[in-house]
């Protein structure tokens, strides 16, 4: 990649891994768009729209949101280049191969740079989910939503290993530390 746009990023990890933050403070390193699906749909349900409230019935129960929406979502702020021309950072989308692959033909020429995979283990992300208080950190939701993590997001470790994308990051640590090593994956792994 050059230096005339920042890089093309995916974040994977467990719910609470700590990928929202880490992603926003990226974004706003390299001024470039912040993709979260979450806050998408959260977002979204609040103004009302379609989609949002669609997506709640699922996010309360803390299952996925059925592909077919996340993608419709993705898709729309991708046909805007003006939103993705300097570059972003995906959290939270892909959560599963089949948007994966959908993924890879929303991009079409403008391929990813790198995944950074956080790494966190599970006793760690069920005490930070607890404390976070959101409407669908309920247990079961949790508990839901980290057996998920294991089906059907896991998978894409080795799905972008393969391709020869992923980079893991130890995410436990202080805020800044983890940064700091994302910044350093990201610097060594791309050449501006
Ligand atoms: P968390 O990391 O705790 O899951 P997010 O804000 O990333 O928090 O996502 C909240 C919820 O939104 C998920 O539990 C899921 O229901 C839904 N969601 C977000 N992104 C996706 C996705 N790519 N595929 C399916 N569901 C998704």
């Amino acid at each position: 990649m050059n230096s005339t746009r920042g890089p093309r990023l995916v974040l994977i990890g467990k719910q609470g891994a700590g990928k929202g933050t880490q992603a926003k403070r990226i974004a706003e390193r390299f001024h470039m768009q912040h993709l979260s699906t979450g806050q998408l749909f959260r977002d979204s349900a609040a103004a009302g729209i379609d989609a949002g409230l669609k997506a709640k019935k699922f996010m309360d129960r803390g299952d996925f949101v059925p592909d077919e929406i996340v993608i419709d979502v993705v898709e729309e702020r991708f046909a805007n280049p003006k939103e993705v021309e300097h570059g972003f950072v995906l959290d939270g989308f892909p959560r599963t191969e089949t948007q994966a692959v959908e993924l890879d033909r929303i991009l079409g020429s403008r391929t990813l740079d790198l995944v950074l995979n956080m790494e966190v283990p599970t006793e760690i992300v069920m005490a930070r989910l607890a404390s976070r208080k959101r409407e669908d950190d309920t247990e079961e939701g949790i508990r839901r939503r980290l057996e998920l993590y294991e089906t059907e997001t896991k998978p894409l470790v080795d799905f972008y290993d393969c391709l020869g994308l992923l980079v893991t990051v130890n995410g436990v640590g202080e805020e800044d530390e983890i940064f700091g090593r994302m910044l350093a994956a990201i610097e060594t792994r791309l050449t501006y």
